[in-house]
């Protein structure tokens, strides 16, 4: 892709996967590649840092194995636990914040701020009008579109379409 020398990719608040649009800043580069879930590899917004090395994981991995939240990995070809976990810093958070990252959608592209990008998919104008072909009932006015990881968090009453790898939902203000 055009623009994308570094493959680093990054989860989004909502969960969505974007890249990172070309960075040229090596302590840029070396401070993403320390953010790499161990477990995944991916980058995500939550995630915690290791402490005593230079590892993190990431928060969903955590939640998928109650080892990792001992800290318990692979630390440079030693097993290691019993490590605390630690909240990404402000200057993680703010390096995160400021991360220019590329709009998932193939037509579209656009840089925006990771911290920016979940509010720019929602407001998407083709994705808006294809979730609101799809998911508005004949005769309703609809409510306000929201993005969901996983439909088990979906809210009752709730419609719902995945699209492009992202659930859409609305909740039905007076269901029948
Ligand atoms: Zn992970
Ligand atoms: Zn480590
Ligand atoms: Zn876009």
């Amino acid at each position: 892709m055009p623009g994308v020398l570094q493959s680093f990719s990054v989860i989004t608040p909502s969960g969505r996967q974007v890249d990172v649009a070309f960075s040229n800043d090596s302590s840029q580069i070396s401070a993403l590649r320390s953010l790499e879930c161990i477990q995944c590899r991916n980058i995500t917004y939550n995630g915690r840092k290791i402490d005593g090395c230079h590892h993190t994981i990431c928060q969903p991995c955590i939640d998928n194995n109650d080892s990792l939240a001992t800290g318990e990995h692979n630390c440079d070809g030693i097993i290691v636990t019993g490590k605390t976990l630690t909240s990404y810093s402000i200057e993680t958070r703010t390096l995160l914040d400021n991360l220019i990252v590329l709009c998932p959608f193939s037509d579209c592209n656009q840089k925006a701020l990771l911290s920016d990008v979940d509010q720019h998919i929602r407001d998407h104008p083709a994705v808006d009008q294809h979730i609101r072909d799809q998911i508005n009932p004949a005769n309703g006015s609809l409510s306000e579109i929201q993005i969901a990881n996983d439909p088990d968090e979906l809210p009752p009453n709730s419609r719902w379409i995945e699209h492009e790898g992202i659930i859409y939902f609305v909740v039905e203000s007076n269901p029948q």
